[in-house]
């Protein structure tokens, strides 16, 4: 395994192999692995003659009150975890790499950018879609991963790729969650023990959901009043949304049935921490 800093270098190898005809497999993370990122990385393994991963905490997708500075670097446990994993190539550039001096294009991906998560983390998907764009010439993938975690990032580099032509496959990968439900998450290491506890309302409100649409209701302002009680119930808890969405544009729907994403945004303590589930 390689670890690749240079954007020209990265895009460099990335052409040689896609000239040898061989195909790439690539995984964008901000680092902190867990078995979540490395789901992701396993179904790249089994898909792809070459697996690339990136590592890059990008700050453009932070605002200014958010925990950039603060977030998990952990690069070499990380690279231990990609080399046992079959990982070819960690890209893992620095900001002024990325960023150099005097940068000013971004990717805004309208509309979608500006729901659910987006109505707390205004220029969050900006950079988001900035990022993963420039990451996306820079590797040439063929396939790229992500997870079902972060719901409304996996819709709108959907509908970026889509509309600039980008190409490279887009794979969406099931949620991994520990033992108890709660959704493994780079940000969990913030929460201590008591707030661990708390955490799990995330995944129980969404089990709630669940049973109540099973038994027959689907009144989706009902569900979302009856979820929100019940996540309140925990003193460290404070809602930054609950929404019953449709899964293809994210727009809120009235009935929850059929093809439709419950997704939620929960403060715990000071962590902010999403779920979501699809309703099929
Ligand atoms: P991050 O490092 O948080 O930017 O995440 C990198 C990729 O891993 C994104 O596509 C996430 O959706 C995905 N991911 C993060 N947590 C999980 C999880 N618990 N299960 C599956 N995928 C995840």
């Amino acid at each position: 395994m390689k670890i690749i800093g240079s954007p020209m270098q990265m895009q460099a190898v990335s052409r040689d192999i896609r000239r040898k005809g061989e195909s790439i497999g690539f995984i964008p993370t901000m680092g902190a692995l867990h078995d979540g990122h490395l789901s992701l990385i396993r179904k790249a393994r089994s898909e792809n003659n070459t697996v690339v991963v990136s590592i890059f905490v990008n700050p453009t997708q932070f605002s200014p009150k958010e925990d950039l500075k603060r977030y998990p670097r952990v690069i070499k446990k990380d690279s231990l975890l990609c080399e046992k994993e079959g990982v070819d190539f960690i890209f893992y550039p620095l900001v002024k790499q990325m960023y150099p001096e005097g940068y000013c294009s971004y990717v805004t991906v309208e509309g979608l950018s500006g729901l659910l998560c987006g109505k707390s983390r205004p220029g969050h998907f900006r950079g988001v879609a900035t990022i993963v764009a420039k990451l996306f010439n820079i590797v040439c993938p063929d396939n790229a991963y992500f997870g079902q975690k972060d719901a409304q990032q996996a819709v709108i580099i959907k509908r970026m790729v889509d509309d600039l032509n980008i190409p490279v496959k887009i794979k969406v990968l099931p949620i991994v969650r520990q033992k108890n439900g709660l959704a493994l998450s780079s940000r969990n290491i913030y929460l201590n023990d008591n707030e661990k506890e708390d955490a799990l309302v995330l995944f129980q409100s969404l089990n709630l959901a669940r049973s109540l649409i099973k038994s027959g209701v689907v009144d989706a302002g009902k569900i979302i009043n009856i979820m929100k009680q019940f996540i309140l119930k925990k003193k460290t808890a404070k809602i930054d949304y609950v929404s019953i969405v449709n899964l293809n544009d994210l727009q809120p729907v009235k009935q929850a049935a059929g093809n439709c994403l419950i997704a939620l945004a929960v403060y715990i303590g000071k962590t902010r921490l999403i779920d979501n589930v699809i309703i099929k």
